[in-house]
């Protein structure tokens, strides 16, 4: 039905949801997504039973076994998971363990997320990179050693959008083999537009897979478009775009099923555009201005868990790891299936030269220099990697 604002409402399963202008122009994970039925998988996650379980560590590359090794029944199995993840992660990646530095453009943003220091109504400073600040910020990021970069910006279309993009872009590529992006979704021929500049990746993460629960915490701007953000990633891989990341910000609700419900993504994109390679990211929800507490804990435990599962489901799959978790766990997830970290992590627009924890995105906790987490990652064994990509290896 249709109410007086001109906001269409229907019924569905899961209650009253608002359905935005988005209609696909062709068919995405969106029209799987609408299939699933989330009670079923609910109640699939909690009624796993031990023998679920350790079938599903057998023949872990199933979606029914993802169920099994997120489910709590999963909980009394994680020394074997644990286990079996990082012999898989060996097997694919070897000792590997890619380092890379978020470099934050801008922290403009048309959005409210209640749980981010960005969204538009907190009365922070708003600040753009400049060409000069821009470049000051890649000096020192290469200075300590990087050569894979991920350009962060809150989402602002019309400030920090494809112009910004489009000028910027040779510039960032000329210093770095990898470029990687966390900006906001863009249509499909914009993407192949940045690809042609050099663009390797980009991030982009759903958030929660539970549509009220992504209504509630999504309430102003594009960001409330639950399905243009769901296709997301169809967009990117028809655009050519090399790898992929996909993600849920873990607190926002229940994260098991939040988890399943990717990896019935990451299921889909596999098979539908597997010229692409994915990446998922864990991100637990962390203080910020403003910003909400997690609705759901998730302990460390059910990190690891969390971890261990998905390795197992997807063995070419990398996991990245920010420096939102403290230095003693990550020490103990370098080893574990994670193949991506970063590490002396600034979040804010110009924070490297500048650091102004008020403008920061987030509290980080991991607060070490680079040089303290490649000393750490060696004495486990691990071999830190700074460039393992170079385009004109593939270039035909
Ligand atoms: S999460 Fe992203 S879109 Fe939402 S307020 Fe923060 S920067 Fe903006």
């Amino acid at each position: 039905m249709q109410l007086a604002s001109g906001i269409v409402v229907a019924e569905t399963q899961i209650g009253k949801v608002r359905l935005n202008e988005y209609r696909p122009e062709q068919p995405g994970f969106s029209s799987h997504f609408d299939a699933l039925d989330m009670d079923r998988l609910r109640f699939g996650i909690y009624s796993a039973t031990a023998a679920d379980v350790e079938r599903a560590l057998r023949q872990p590359e199933r979606l029914e076994s993802l169920m099994a090794l997120l489910s709590p029944a999963a909980a009394s199995y994680l020394e074997n998971m644990a286990q079996l993840s990082v012999a898989a992660t060996r097997k694919r990646f070897g000792a590997n363990i890619g380092l890379y530095l978020p470099l934050y453009l801008s922290n403009l943003c048309a959005n409210e997320c209640d749980y981010c220091g960005f969204t538009m109504g907190n009365r922070i400073k708003r600040k753009t990179l400049n060409d000069e600040e821009l470049a000051r910020e890649m000096a020192i990021i290469k200075g300590r050693g990087f050569d894979s970069v991920l350009l962060v910006s809150g989402e602002h279309e019309t400030k920090v959008g494809m112009d910004y993009f489009r000028r910027i872009l040779p510039s960032v590529k000329q210093q770095f083999s990898h470029l990687a992006m966390e900006v906001q979704p863009l249509a499909e021929g914009e993407y192949r537009e940045l690809v042609s500049l050099g663009l390797d990746a980009v991030m982009v993460y759903q958030e929660t897979y539970q549509r009220r629960t992504y209504a509630a915490h999504h309430t102003r701007g594009r960001k409330s478009d639950f399905g243009w953000r769901l296709d997301t990633p169809d967009r990117l891989a028809r655009a050519g775009v090399d790898k992929i990341g996909l993600g849920v910000l873990l607190g926002l609700d229940d994260w098991r099923l939040d988890a399943l419900v990717m990896g019935h993504h990451l299921h889909y994109l596999e098979r539908r555009h597997w010229r692409s390679r994915y990446s998922i990211s864990l991100p637990r929800l962390r203080p910020c201005v403003g910003g909400v507490p997690p609705k759901v804990e998730l302990s460390d435990r059910g990190l690891v868990q969390l971890i261990c599962a998905f390795r197992l489901f997807s063995d070419s799959l990398d996991i990245s790891l920010s420096t939102r978790e403290s230095p003693e766990l990550r020490d103990n997830l370098f080893s574990l299936g994670v193949t991506q970290v970063s590490a002396g992590s600034a979040t804010s627009p110009g924070g490297y030269a500048a650091p102004q924890s008020q403008l920061d995105q987030f509290e980080i906790s991991d607060e070490r220099t680079v040089d303290l987490v490649v000393a750490e990652l060696q004495l486990r064994g691990l071999n830190p990697v700074f460039k393992d990509w170079e385009r004109s290896w593939i270039a035909g």
